[in-house]
């Protein structure tokens, strides 16, 4: 006679915190900076998307099909800025941990997304802190797992309360939903086959940028395809490697490997020890590449176009406050013989520009508003268009940019797109919202390391990476580390490495 097992509901609960800083833009970020999510909004807004989110989903239905329930809280979004509020994350962390509350004792497991790297104005590792919290309310028990960027930098407290990992594998980025898959997967085999986890890391004493961290063409692509393999062993729940954000200044920042393994340390230490070995060997390698700035406004006086100059060190998508006008004023300076299309943050020349009207002709120095290391550039500018258009979609992703009240102003050959908010640049979605379109210009001045070839790479006679000033330098040496542990290559170029694995272990 056969009995039908009674059915076990497995109840997962997901949430999530994203966020990435610069420690040197000296603007701090506020709550209203971020985007939230609500209970079932969460889901609705993973659908359809290559997202963690999506793949943690996705992964969880295949495992439980209906015995499944998915209990959504709380996820917070915000674009790369200046350290957080503490007050806001404060606040940030009461949403997050709240809603945990309703839940003890009726769940199975936890997933979490997260970039890794926040900073706020006085914590230094606020998603170790909201997993401690978090651990401390759901209890010793349940496992919970997570999937993070891999700018993001893991702390021995995020590692402490963690029972499984998963980072991504590409830069740049694309396999979102993947990672996320792959975290739910860790979750499911603890669920479901008892696996035990344990989990090894090396923290290496480098920071590194530029283009050999490409894990398609560059040197840094090796450590992902031995992840990769990794991943195929079947006592090796997930494996990675972080280079981290190098500009947010933590107590931990540094690149590391990662594998949890099911129970076998060994396996775990030799598998980061190796990977370590090889990456420390191409630290040179993976440094940014530039050229100075006198050096490219030269080169560009005598260059036919269209060129292309991209400011990294005023990046807003790494977390830069985009008020630099440094390129621009250099072109200036040397009296640079053709058109150029440069975007700043000024909140005081737009409402000034808005005030006057377009046609009319005002004189202000512009830029240098929020970060003290730029300089203002002082002009007589004529407003050629103004505009206040909210929830732009972006060229490049699905994101939505909010740059508040905008203003074309234009002196001789120089046109500045003026804006109240920084947003990301690194596509042209702000320059075609205020009718400027870079190909009707010889240079352009783009905010961002890098952008989809399409946008400026494929149509000019040349690219210039910019040696400028700046919150999110790729010239590390200049950003001046207080908090990072040191000697730091390339800060020390002769900083040594002893590698030395940490384990942890849940049980
Ligand atoms: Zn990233």
């Amino acid at each position: 006679m056969a009995f039908e097992r009674e059915k076990k509901i497995m109840r997962i609960l997901m949430g999530g915190c994203n966020q990435e800083i610069s420690t040197f833009n000296p603007v701090p970020c506020e709550y209203d900076f971020f985007d939230f999510l609500r209970g079932e909004e969460i889901r609705d807004a993973a659908m359809g998307n290559n997202s963690s989110y999506a793949g943690a989903i996705a992964e969880l239905e295949t495992a439980f099909g209906d015995d499944l329930d998915l209990i959504f809280t709380y996820d917070a979004e915000g674009a790369a800025a200046g350290p957080l509020e503490h007050s806001a994350f404060l606040r940030i962390a009461e949403e997050f941990l709240e809603p945990l509350k309703d839940h003890v004792g009726k769940i199975d497991g936890v997933y979490f997304s997260m970039h890794g790297a926040m900073g706020t104005t006085k914590e230094l590792d606020p998603e170790g802190y909201l997993l401690e919290e978090a651990r401390k309310i759901i209890g010793e028990e349940v496992p919970i797992v997570i999937s993070m960027d891999l700018h993001g930098i893991l702390t021995a407290k995020m590692l402490d309360n963690i029972n499984g990992l998963a980072a991504y594998h590409t830069y740049p980025h694309v396999d979102f939903e993947d990672t996320g898959r792959r975290a739910a997967k860790s979750l499911i085999r603890i669920l479901n086959d008892g696996a035990k986890p344990v989990a090894a890391r090396v923290r290496i004493p480098t920071l590194v940028r530029g283009n050999e961290l490409i894990t398609e063409t560059g040197a840094f692509g090796a450590q992902m395809r031995y992840s990769k393999e990794l991943e195929k062993h079947p006592e090796v729940m997930s494996a990675g490697m972080f280079i981290c954000n190098p500009f947010t200044d933590v107590p931990e920042l540094c690149c590391q490997p990662f594998v949890f393994t099911d129970n076998n340390q060994q396996l775990a230490e030799e598998a980061v020890l190796k990977q370590a070995a090889d990456f420390w060997s191409n630290r040179h390698i993976m440094q940014g590449q530039f050229t100075s700035l006198e050096g490219s406004v030269k080169r560009g006086s005598a260059m036919t176009g269209p060129l292309a100059f991209y400011d990294a060190a005023d990046a807003p998508s790494s977390g830069a406050s985009g008020d630099s006008i440094e390129i621009a004023a250099a072109m200036v300076k040397a009296n640079y013989p053709h058109t150029v299309l440069t975007s700043v943050v000024d909140p005081t020349a737009v409402s000034k520009a808005h005030e006057l009207g377009v046609g009319e002709t005002f004189t202000m120095g512009i830029g240098g508003a929020l970060d003290p290391r730029f300089q203002p550039l002082k002009l007589d500018w004529t407003i050629k268009s103004i505009a206040d258009h909210s929830n732009l979609k972006m060229e490049t992703w699905k994101f939505r940019l909010n740059p508040g009240p905008t203003a074309v102003l234009v002196s001789g050959n120089l046109t500045v797109v003026a804006m109240t908010k920084s947003q990301m640049m690194v596509d042209r979605t702000i320059f075609f919202d205020n009718g400027c379109d870079p190909k009707d210009y010889h240079s352009t001045i783009i905010k961002t390391p890098h952008a989809e070839p399409a946008f400026f790479d494929d149509w000019v006679e040349a690219k210039f990476n910019v040696d400028a000033i700046g919150s999110t330098s790729a010239n590390l040496p200049t950003l001046g580390h207080t908090i990072c542990a040191r000697p730091m290559y390339p800060m020390e170029q002769d900083a040594e490495f002893s590698p030395r694995t940490e384990v942890f272990r849940r049980s």
